[in-house]
């Protein structure tokens, strides 16, 4: 298989790195210290449709494919990780559930200002007790007149107190399948009865902003459920498909950004009256950190 880029991927790729040089790299440090949403750099990075690279114009992106979108995302992880997370969930998990499962009205109503780069997308599968074991979800919806009334919390939700727009996975059917009882649903910030939980602390990405949601009585109606009643798990796996793609685009960026910074370094530092990067000790880790 050919994996040579053609013009117009090169073009993709010279503009995304262009873009992390001029907007990302200036407040990396300043964004990662003080765990601060760069909501700016996203807003300028929908502008240029990163914010919707897989998805049709006519819903509002830039009509391309997961090669681009790998070099999108690939280029932003190169310079900041926490952009790159950014960048991903919100095109492979919350945008792409609702264009891959929602309805015309649905896709026009909310993948539109998402994949425009207007609204942040959050997508809430994950909970304290069910992590790889999705399936096990607790989140209930129990049916109300119109609708469903959610209850419960997810955790480790990317853009879970800065999103717009949240997908959410809650048990409809208590007593049915594993598997086939979870259904999808769109919730709007400012909803009654969702909000943010605790944000985490973590060690890395940290102007990424994963955080806890909480549904305690949230209504939701009939016209935000995605898809069909019981089909929510099996369309987060297939969402998690597009997903991993997203997550190599992101270790491969972030590798590639280690390298760079490790290879300018090593030609800057002195030893023994030269750059360290002429010791062959030096030269060995890097060849090893190229070559993988
Ligand atoms: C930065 C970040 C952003 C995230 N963003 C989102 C998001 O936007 N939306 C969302 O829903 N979730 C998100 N997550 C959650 C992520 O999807 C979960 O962390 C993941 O599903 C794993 O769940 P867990 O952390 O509970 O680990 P566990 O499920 O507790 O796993 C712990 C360890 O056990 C291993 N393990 C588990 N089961 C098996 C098995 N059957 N066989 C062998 N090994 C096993 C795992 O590989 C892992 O090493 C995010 C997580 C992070 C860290």
């Amino acid at each position: 298989m050919d994996f040579s880029l053609n013009d117009e991927q090169r073009a993709i790729q010279e503009t995304a790195r262009e873009f992390a040089r001029r907007e990302v790299d200036p407040i990396v440090e300043e964004t990662d210290e003080s765990q601060k949403f760069p909501r700016e750099v996203m807003r300028k990075a929908g502008e240029l449709g990163f914010l919707g690279v897989i998805f049709p114009e006519e819903y509002g992106g830039a009509g391309l494919g997961y090669i681009e979108y790998v070099i999108v995302v690939t280029e932003l992880s190169r310079v900041d990780p926490s952009v790159g997370i950014s960048v991903a969930a919100h095109n492979s998990l919350c945008s792409n559930h609702i264009y891959k499962f929602g309805d015309e009205e649905q896709r026009r109503r909310w993948l539109v200002p998402l994949a425009r780069g207007e609204k942040i997308g959050a997508w809430s599968l994950t909970e304290p007790n069910a992590g790889s074991d999705a399936a096990g979800t607790r989140t209930r919806a129990e049916r109300a007149d119109g609708g469903w009334i959610l209850n419960g919390s997810k955790t480790f939700t990317t853009h879970g107190s800065v999103g717009d727009i949240c997908v959410v996975f809650a048990v409809t059917d208590p007593t049915g399948k594993r598997g086939h009882n979870i259904s999808a649903f769109v919730l709007d910030k400012g909803m009654e009865g969702f909000r943010p939980g605790k944000k985490e602390n973590k060690l890395g990405i940290r102007a990424s902003d994963t955080a806890e949601v909480v549904m305690e009585n949230c209504f939701v109606s009939e016209d935000r459920l995605l898809g069909r009643e019981g089909d929510g798990f099996v369309q987060a796996l297939q969402v998690l498909d597009g997903g991993r793609i997203s997550i190599a685009a992101l270790g491969l960026g972030t590798a590639i950004g280690a390298f760079d910074t490790a290879l300018a370094y090593s030609k800057e530092r002195e030893q023994f009256g030269k750059p360290i990067a002429q010791f062959q000790a030096v030269q060995f880790a890097l060849a090893e950190m190229a070559t993988r």
